[in-house]
């Protein structure tokens, strides 16, 4: 039996669609079991020695940043390793313009690497990653109460074109007020929290 670490990362978790839909599959346990989740900030120094193999890249500082924006849902699964191998299928590639059609990401990731979940990649990243962050949370049951539905609109195509846009610096103010409009009507964040999340985002586009 293999273990694997699961984040709902920022637009994942606060988009409540988005994280309805996720749930939803996640929640069917097909090949999985869900043996915790729940919801923590994680700081730098965690995220840092996490991703710590792509410090090198210019992306890092943004994924440092989108990384610890706001809490995250954070979960262990257990699985054989071929049901791991399938959850990842599931979720597809991981950046969204190469992202399998029909997977999570390319259903609900915005562009980048806003790619609405991690999971480890196999067994032993799994064992590493659960490793670590016990350090810092017990990941022993599930907390999180989600809904499996959501009133709220799911504007991830609309986002993705408008971020495409804002990346390109095509009318990027008009772009950048008109994400933060749908961003606010996906998500119930108000004040910092939604400037956290609409500065995580547009942030994807410009790092
Ligand atoms: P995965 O999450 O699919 O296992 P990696 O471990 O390679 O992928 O990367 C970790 C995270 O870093 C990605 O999920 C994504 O958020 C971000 N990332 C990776 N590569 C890029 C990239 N080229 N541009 C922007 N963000 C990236």
């Amino acid at each position: 039996m293999a273990q694997a670490l699961l984040i709902f990362k920022p637009d994942a978790a606060h988009r409540l669609a988005v994280r309805a839909g996720i749930w939803s599959w996640l929640r069917t346990e097909s090949e999985w079991s869900i043996k915790a989740l729940t919801w923590f900030h994680p700081p730098p120094e965690l995220v840092r020695s996490h991703y710590d193999f792509l410090q090198a890249r210019p992306f890092f500082p943004w994924l440092v940043d989108f990384m610890t924006g706001l809490p995250v849902l954070v979960g262990r699964l257990e699985a054989e390793p071929a049901g791991l191998e399938q959850m990842r299928y599931e979720l597809g590639e991981t950046r969204i313009h190469e992202s399998r059609p029909g997977s999570l990401r390319e259903r609900y990731g915005i562009g980048g690497g806003v790619n609405v979940l991690h999971l480890s990649d196999s067994a032993e990243s799994g064992d590493r990653e659960i490793e670590l962050w016990r350090a810092y949370l017990p990941l022993e049951s599930v907390d999180a109460q989600l809904p499996t539905e959501s009133e709220r609109p799911d504007h991830t195509f609309h986002l993705r074109s408008l971020a495409s846009q804002y990346g390109d610096g095509i009318h990027a103010d008009l772009a950048a007020q008109e994400i933060m409009r749908l961003l606010r009507e996906e998500s119930d964040l108000a004040g910092d929290r939604f400037e956290a999340l609409t500065r995580v985002i547009l942030g994807a586009f410009t790092s």
